[in-house]
């Protein structure tokens, strides 16, 4: 049944096979995990693998439930844990499904250790803490790690580590000189770049790369736009104006009347709220399309509704289209505007976007 109310999140397969493919060409020697996790971020994890099951040189993920759901729909490319295990029995789906783990701590070695029999194959990334602080061996946990790999011998092992600021001023030099460091001779494959590093740092590139927001088309970069980085949106949050208020001077707007109209105005209200995943936070003056034109969203974000400037958009009443975020035939708004003007990243806004808004299929 096609429900009527009229919020549409409509996703381009296209676009995340164009985007995976500038990563590809952005890293011509580095092999390429596709990023799907948190349901492609927000974009449905079946419709990410679809777009990319031809090219896609592996999946990366956190669930082995997931993983193994990749494996039984046939895919056959490397399939990567991110987060690696978290029980015997991942590991065991680990082992039965090929799937590649990354092994970040000490217990997981163990459970990896009890699980694997030495013919067995595996892949494995082991995950190295180059300064991200959060997940990954140092150098006084490594050489255990080593030791216990030994009992492996089969196990084909990448180096990994992630970066606390590819996007942002320190770069990411430090962090390769710590891993350069804990890696000492270290002649295997190294995984290391997520988008920012693939888009910014060549020399981080190594033997995989991780793109994850990429891929969606949005920038891991405040002073850089998607466009300009040559990314396609992959995903259009649209709507259509649902009320039409002709308002005069001094007349409040929305919970907690945070938006005083100094003149005379016209006020759209659109049929997209917090509860289908438009950022709460988002304060009036948030970039917002409608009927090609681009305006102001104004006052509180509602659960259901926000409210928008229509006066110099006379022509707009009840049923004119809307672009929340993306491009669509109301005009165009990327993600990481809406993202920066409610204090927040791009990432989060696809992340949160509700089961209740019903997906569309095609070109952006
Ligand atoms: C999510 C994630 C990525 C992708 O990061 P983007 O900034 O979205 O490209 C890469 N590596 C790891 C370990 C991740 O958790």
């Amino acid at each position: 049944m096609k429900i009527s109310r009229p919020i549409r999140a409509r996703i381009s397969p296209a676009a995340i096979l164009h985007n995976y493919r500038l990563a590809k060409r952005l890293a011509p020697h580095a092999k390429a995990w596709a990023v799907i996790k948190a349901n492609a971020y927000g974009h449905g994890q079946w419709r990410a693998v679809e777009a990319l099951r031809g090219e896609a040189d592996g999946f990366a993920m956190l669930e082995t439930e997931n993983a193994v759901a990749l494996r039984e729909a046939g895919i056959t490319q490397p399939i990567l844990l991110l987060e690696g295990v978290f029980s015997a029995r991942d590991m065991r789906a680990v082992l039965e499904h090929r799937l590649t783990t990354v092994i970040h701590c000490r217990e997981q070695l163990e459970l990896l250790l009890r699980s694997a029999s030495p013919e067995q194959p595996l892949s494995i990334c082991l995950k190295l803490n180059s300064g991200m602080n959060r997940l990954g061996f140092t150098a006084p946990t490594l050489p255990a790690a080593w030791a216990g790999l030994r009992q492996l011998p089969q196990a084909e092992v990448t180096l990994m580590t992630h970066f606390a600021e590819a996007d942002g001023e320190c770069g990411v030099a430090w962090q390769l000189e710590r891993f350069a460091a804990l890696a000492g001779d270290w002649q295997g494959p190294r995984c290391l770049a997520n988008s920012a590093a693939i888009l910014r740092y060549p020399a981080a590139h190594a033997d995989w790369v991780r793109p994850g927001i990429m891929l969606y088309g949005a920038s891991p970069f405040v002073e850089q736009s998607a466009a300009e980085l040559g990314l396609q949106p992959a995903m259009t949050l649209s709507s259509a104006i649902i009320g039409v208020q002709e308002i005069a001077a001094g007349e409040r707007v929305g919970y907690g009347g945070t938006f005083t109209a100094e003149r005379p105005m016209r006020i759209g209200v659109v049929a997209c709220g917090y509860a289908d995943g438009y950022p709460r936070h988002a304060p009036s003056g948030t970039p917002i399309a409608v009927m090609g034109q681009r305006t102001k969203t104004v006052g509180r974000v509602s659960m259901d509704m926000l409210a928008c400037d229509l006066t110099a958009i006379p022509q707009a009443g009840i049923g004119a289209p809307v672009t929340l975020w993306g491009r669509g035939v109301a005009g165009e708004v990327t993600a990481d505007e809406v993202a920066t003007a409610a204090g927040t990243i791009s990432y989060e806004l696809f992340c949160a976007v509700a089961p209740r808004v019903p997906v569309e299929i095609g070109a952006i």
